[in-house]
């Protein structure tokens, strides 16, 4: 038995077998054949392979994802069985005596670098498309096996050196119990899918890959952080029991399901949710979210090889909205950068990327990329109640920039014969220390304010949200952060605007009594948080929340903030 430590994701146990999910080494050589019959055989018998394997991932995803994404892996299965991919192969493989993998290396380089030098949408997707297809072909030709976390058919917990935000969004619940990773913290990307997902999962154990065979038995303890390989039969008991009680516990969150979220003195506040594709609403719901506090669009571009379209974006808005059946729903624009890469946008390495070219910087400087998501959104905002917001802003002038490129985009719409709703409130993440410093001149500007602590905390205590060594700088309870979020709080108020949070800081235990006494709106934070935090605040009083709001402001530590809240608060 072997006991990893690392940093609690998303909370729940699992017990099962590890799936190591790596990136297989699919390198080709070119080597000289002397049956080129042979090797055409071969070839084909891998082509029908691969596209057996298809069939059941397409089968799978229709039922686990929907149509949109069943589709991809029909395109997949066309580019399988066109004559105009596959003729030239076998005639490379005949002409040229050279094995199959290297022929079809060599033939899908050359389609793929055509299509993608068009300017052409439909002919880049076809680029990606053949570029997927042959991974998987030259997978079977070296008989190389592609994980493929969506066909997993065994209950397994998922051990990666980290997983992509879209490796994430493909794990089958019923089958993927758990997963921990080498690297990530709470507010890593894989991280805030993982709870969106309810999987339970633990972060940043810097060894799992070093520590566990795959097929070996193990515990993730998303609740504690740890991480057991190898258990004791004593162990396993002790983590069962701890997850039914885990599971009692659920239960007695979720008899608030349909309720709102009301103080004893009868003040309501809003709960919303934190989401990344549409898919993640149904835990929106079942969860008893009241509104989309913060859907990170960015999902949407990524896990592929080139931009989204405006179609593919628009189904994706007009899905969230509907589904959503009028509550509001707070888009946020593109926000890459960071830890969130879209590497076919080839943008240079930057030596602090946290502090680069991204998010709103890159979309006043892309404005293709960024009109059409304005235009997939307005075009959208007729299905729901739609709220836009920019990410990243630190100076009013980008606000007003956004803005009018907005109204732009608008403008054209309507001139094209599109309906756009005329009631979409726009406002701003608070992410960056400036714009809390001047939230009184912005307020004058937007209708709203969600602030990013995740990105709020590491600007301004200067301490890198996914760097583990700094992690003790990561204060959320600094009164230094407080101040920051009272500053906007009050200048928000005074213009008669509403304030949420969509950090995690906004569905932790601890922070909530604070945040309900500094008069925070609107809270937004993962689906699985929102019944613990109702249960929270229907047991706190607001006017005894704001009584100790000076007092807090004016302690001089973390600690000294931490201990008072435990104390009053009984946290
Ligand atoms: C934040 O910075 O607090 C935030 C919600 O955005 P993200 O975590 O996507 O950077
Ligand atoms: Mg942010």
């Amino acid at each position: 038995m072997l006991e990893l430590k690392g940093i609690g994701a998303s909370a729940g146990i699992a017990i099962a077998k590890a799936y190591r999910l790596e990136e297989p080494d699919l390198s080709v050589e070119k080597k000289a054949v002397t049956n080129s019959e042979a090797e055409i055989e071969r070839f084909a018998q891998a082509v029908e392979n691969s596209k057996k394997e298809l069939e059941v991932i397409k089968a799978h995803a229709l039922k686990e994802l929907g149509q949109d994404k069943a589709d991809i892996f029909s395109a997949h299965l066309l580019v399988l069985s066109d004559p105009e991919l596959l003729n030239p192969v076998k005639e490379k493989i005949s002409s040229e005596s050279v094995n199959a993998e290297f022929a079809l290396r060599e033939t899908a380089d050359m389609f793929v670098s055509m299509f993608e030098s068009m300017d052409n949408e439909y002919m880049k997707e076809r680029a990606a498309d053949i570029r997927d297809v042959t991974k998987r072909v030259i997978g079977h030709l070296l008989g190389v096996e592609i994980p493929n976390p969506s066909l997993i058919s065994e209950q397994v917990i998922i051990v990666s050196e980290d997983l992509t935000p879209s490796d994430t969004a493909q794990l089958n619940r019923e089958f993927v119990k758990g997963f921990t990773t080498d690297i990530g913290g709470r507010t890593s990307h894989s991280a805030i899918m993982a709870r969106s997902l309810e999987i339970p999962a633990v972060v940043g154990t810097k060894k799992a890959t070093q520590e566990i065979e795959n097929g070996k038995l193990v515990i993730v303890d998303g609740i504690s952080g740890e991480v057991i390989v190898d258990p004791s039969e004593d162990a396993i008991a002790e983590y069962k029991a701890k997850n039914d009680k885990f599971l009692e516990q659920k239960a007695e969150w979720a008899k608030l399901v349909n309720e709102p979220t009301v103080t004893t003195d009868g003040q309501h506040v809003e709960l919303a949710a934190n989401i990344g594709t549409p898919a993640d609403v149904k835990g929106v719901l079942e969860n008893g979210g009241e509104a989309v506090g913060l859907y990170r669009t960015e999902f949407l571009y990524m896990g592929r090889d080139q931009l989204p379209t405006e179609e593919e974006q628009f189904d994706a808005y007009k899905s969230v909205l509907e589904q959503m059946e009028g509550k509001p729903v707070v888009v946020r624009t593109l926000d890459i950068g960071g830890d969130k890469e879209l590497p076919y946008l080839h943008l240079p390495k930057e030596m602090n990327p946290f502090l680069g070219f991204r998010a709103i910087r890159l979309c006043l400087e892309e404005q293709d990329i960024f009109k059409t998501q304005l235009r997939a959104l307005l075009r959208a905002s007729t299905y729901g109640n739609l709220r836009i917001m920019f990410p990243m802003i630190a100076t009013v002038n980008e606000f007003k920039e956004a803005k009018s490129l907005l109204l732009e985009v608008k403008e054209t719409l309507l001139n094209e014969g599109h309906k756009v709703s005329d009631d979409i409130q726009i406002g701003i993440m608070v992410e960056i220390p400036s714009t809390a410093v001047l939230a009184d001149q912005f307020a004058k500007e937007v209708d709203f304010f969600s602030i990013g602590t995740n990105d709020l905390i590491q600007y301004t205590m200067a301490a890198d949200r996914m760097n583990e060594r700094v992690s003790y700088l990561y204060q959320p309870y600094n009164p230094a952060i407080l101040r920051l979020i009272t500053l906007v709080i009050e200048a928000a108020h005074k213009e008669g605007k509403w304030v949420g949070m969509c950090g995690e800081m906004a569905g932790d235990e601890v922070a909530i009594p604070i945040l309900l006494g500094l008069g925070l709106d609107e809270f937004s934070m993962s689906a699985t948080s929102i019944l613990p935090a109702r249960t929270q605040i229907s047991k706190l009083s607001k006017a005894e929340a704001e009584s100790f709001k000076e007092k807090i402001l004016s302690m001089s530590s973390t600690e000294e903030v931490v201990s008072f809240v435990k104390e009053t608060f009984n946290v």
